[in-house]
């Protein structure tokens, strides 16, 4: 990391390097500006640079209490943003899942920066070409699971139905933490739910143990909808529900998984529109530090 000026210089993830050669590279950072798929408010097109101007902030050095500096231990690159013909929103799961193939044949993990929660379907596409059908850690207000996808329908609250439809997650290693919202629809029945209640009455070090029962050592991807925590914490996101989780409680659960075999993570849901101080970009750029430091840590 550098001393320069926060606010000043190029604009990329923790001022890691800009490349679209992967070879070198363990982790390749991504943005992905989708938002036609929201059922409320857009804007999280414009997450990616928010998150990637606030991460400059952050990047000073050691990352606490971590107490080390997960850039010395990994090469991380910044890829720029996923792109298509904005005038064919379709053709964004292609480019997605061609990006997230290219980098996993590098032997890179991917990390990526929404965009609105249904990019992270070609995503799954992509990894589960690769690993197999993986488990997955999803931290949201919403299960995403409800009934009505199929022919290409853009809708980012029918993200997972899909994912279990095409097999791309292993329903009974996968786990929700956070959901305050009612569900219509039989898909997700034997996922573990752990709703904001429930995480609210554990100490975060228990909902990371029970994360890591039921993922049972699995392949897992973790996805984050920025919505998860409160909108205290996380007001720019496009479907924001009360009750959520502190930005505390959602970086010591990630503190808790450190050695899961995490092949892939995203944070989802940052509209910077929504956001005018900024703290959700903030608080996105946080918890894709911590993910890194999983990582580097030797996730
Ligand atoms: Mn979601
Ligand atoms: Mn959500």
């Amino acid at each position: 990391m550098t001393r320069r000026a926060s606010y000043s210089g190029h604009v990329t993830f923790m001022r890691r390097p800009a490349a679209t050669d992967f070879s070198a590279a363990d982790v390749v950072v991504a943005g992905l500006p989708f938002d036609v798929a929201t059922t409320n408010a857009p804007g999280a097109r414009f997450g990616p640079r928010a998150i990637r101007a606030q991460s400059l902030q952050l990047a000073w050095g050691p990352i606490w209490p971590w107490g080390f500096d997960p850039f010395q231990r990994l090469t991380v690159v910044d890829a720029g943003d996923i792109e298509w013909d904005w005038g064919r929103p379709r053709g964004m799961a292609a480019a997605a899942t061609a990006h997230t193939r290219e980098v996993l044949a590098s032997g890179a993990r991917p990390l990526t920066l929404g965009g609105d929660h249904y990019a992270t379907l070609p995503l799954l596409r992509a990894v589960a070409e690769r690993h197999g059908p993986v488990a997955l850690i999803h931290f949201d207000a919403h299960r995403d699971t409800e009934p009505g996808g199929g022919e290409g329908r853009l809708d980012h609250g029918i993200v997972f139905a899909e994912a279990l439809r095409e097999r791309l997650i292993v329903e009974e290693a996968s786990v929700q933490i956070g959901i305050r919202t009612c569900y219509d629809g039989e898909a997700g029945a034997g996922m573990t739910v752990i709703d904001a209640a429930a995480a609210h009455a554990m100490t975060p070090e228990r909902v990371a143990e029970r994360i890591r029962a039921v993922v049972d050592g699995r392949p897992c991807y973790l996805t984050f909808d920025i919505d998860c925590l409160d909108p205290a914490f996380a007001p720019g996101t496009g479907t924001p529900v009360p009750g959520g989780l502190s930005s505390h409680q959602a970086r010591a659960i990630l503190w808790g998984l450190k050695g899961m075999p995490i092949v892939g993570a995203d944070v989802m849901e940052v509209s910077p529109p929504l956001d005018p101080s900024g703290i959700t970009a903030l608080a996105a750029a946080m918890l894709a530090v911590d993910v890194c430091c999983l990582w580097a840590a030797g996730a």
